[in-house]
């Protein structure tokens, strides 16, 4: 067993942190307050080999490994949680495309995906199901051309911004097996948007409902077969939640750096803040606690890696220790600058804001509690 990050690990790990300090941490809250990311940024991010981490090498993608790319999220949102958890999600649909689309598909959709030049956002949410995703009503009817999507799909990262979405609509019977996924593109008649959410954090990305309305799209942009969209959208949330945890992890490790740093500076009582026990205690608790989140992380990277049949067991258990660790810490870390820790400018109550939604998303940690219980009665028999 080998606990330690090989070199070409280190060596991504380095350039995705690098790429954050200087093109994303100086802008993140500019952008959070102009309530968008600029296009021009993933361009960028697509020359790095970021808009495809985990898309194989022969469909163009960088072909890394689960854990190679945790480590990217985690350096990434070092600067900024939520642009690192946007491009998780455009990952996840890239590697869906590159999963289950025909040839065909992966030639035309993936070149603009993978440079970045066309960014991808996830829709399985609706108004009327959440956890309870398999219940969703948007229907897609066959028509001569190829089929017609109605309904409306809720809290959408990138919704009326991206250029191009990945749709679960029914197809069949209720249940997921009724299930089918659909690209769909902006621009598309009959595709509208909802307002701008107002939200607590991840308030750079924009979020809005999509509307389908008899909205016409040829049956070449059919993923896959039908029926199976909702396995295909489930396939891809193991490694989506590793990628928040990681969010979580990067966020709440700069945090505490950044508290470090403070204390060492801050007075009070005549000494610096790092001289007080208890408050030395405290910064012991929030170390021990990332550490272990990490490895707790990695080790579920590793076990989707090498498609350990527990994989799914471990990436729940991880996506919810990681995600509270990573508030935990944050919170501390703002109660440890005290009235400062309040103020935008010190950048600690953006990164409480920010992760508090990695607990809600990519399925909430109840949800991820009833996998690893049923799981666990499962395995008992
Ligand atoms: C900022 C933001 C961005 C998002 N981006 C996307 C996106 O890009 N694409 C997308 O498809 N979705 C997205 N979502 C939606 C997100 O995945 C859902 O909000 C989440 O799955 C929870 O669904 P819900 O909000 O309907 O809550 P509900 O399912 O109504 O749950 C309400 C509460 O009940 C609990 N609960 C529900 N069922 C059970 C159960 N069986 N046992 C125990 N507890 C239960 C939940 O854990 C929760 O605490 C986003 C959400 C937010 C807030």
């Amino acid at each position: 067993m080998d606990f330690a990050l090989t070199e070409e690990q280190v060596a991504i790990f380095d350039m995705a942190r690098a790429f954050g300090a200087e093109e994303i941490a100086p802008h993140a809250r500019a952008w959070e307050e102009a309530g968008t990311i600029p296009k021009d940024l993933w361009p960028k991010l697509g020359a790095l080999g970021f808009g495809g981490l985990y898309v194989s090498e022969v469909s163009g993608g960088a072909g890394l490994t689960r854990l190679d790319a945790t480590l990217v999220f985690e350096a990434l949102s070092m600067a900024c949680p939520s642009v690192a958890a946007f491009l998780s999600i455009h990952n996840m649909c890239a590697r869906m495309i590159d999963s289950f689309g025909s040839d065909e598909q992966k030639a035309r959709l993936l070149p603009p995906a993978l440079a970045m030049d066309k960014v991808l956002s996830y829709c399985l949410t609706e108004p009327g199901s959440g956890s309870d995703a398999a219940a969703l009503k948007t229907r897609a009817e066959r028509t001569n051309e190829g089929y017609s999507l109605t309904g409306t799909k809720a809290f959408i990262s990138g919704g009326g911004y991206s250029d191009a979405y990945i749709v679960m609509a029914r197809t069949g019977a209720d249940g997921p097996r009724g299930i089918s996924a659909f690209l769909v593109e902006d621009g598309t008649p009959g595709l509208s948007f909802g307002g701008l959410e107002d939200k607590m954090g991840w308030r750079s990305q924009p979020t809005r409902q999509v509307q389908l309305d008899a909205c016409a799209i040829p049956a070449a942009n059919l993923l896959g077969e039908e029926g199976k969209g909702f396995r295909y959208a489930m396939m891809g949330l193991d490694g989506g939640r590793l990628n928040i945890a990681a969010c979580s992890l990067g966020a709440a490790q700069a945090a505490l750096d950044a508290t470090l740093a403070y204390m060492g500076e801050r007075k009070a009582f005549g000494q610096s803040l790092d001289r007080f026990q208890a408050l030395q205690f405290r910064l012991a608790d929030a170390e021990i606690e990332l550490q272990a989140a990490r490895i707790f992380l990695r080790q579920a990277a590793w076990k989707l890696d090498t498609q350990a049949p527990d994989a799914t067991k471990f990436c729940a258990m991880a996506k919810k220790f990681v995600t509270e660790a990573g508030s935990r810490v944050a919170d501390q870390c703002l109660q440890l600058h005290g009235g400062y820790g309040y103020l935008a400018d010190y950048g600690i109550e953006k990164i409480v804001r920010d992760l508090r939604v990695h607990q809600i998303l990519e399925g909430t940690n109840e949800i991820m509690r009833l996998i690893v219980a049923r799981q666990m009665i499962e395995a008992r028999g």
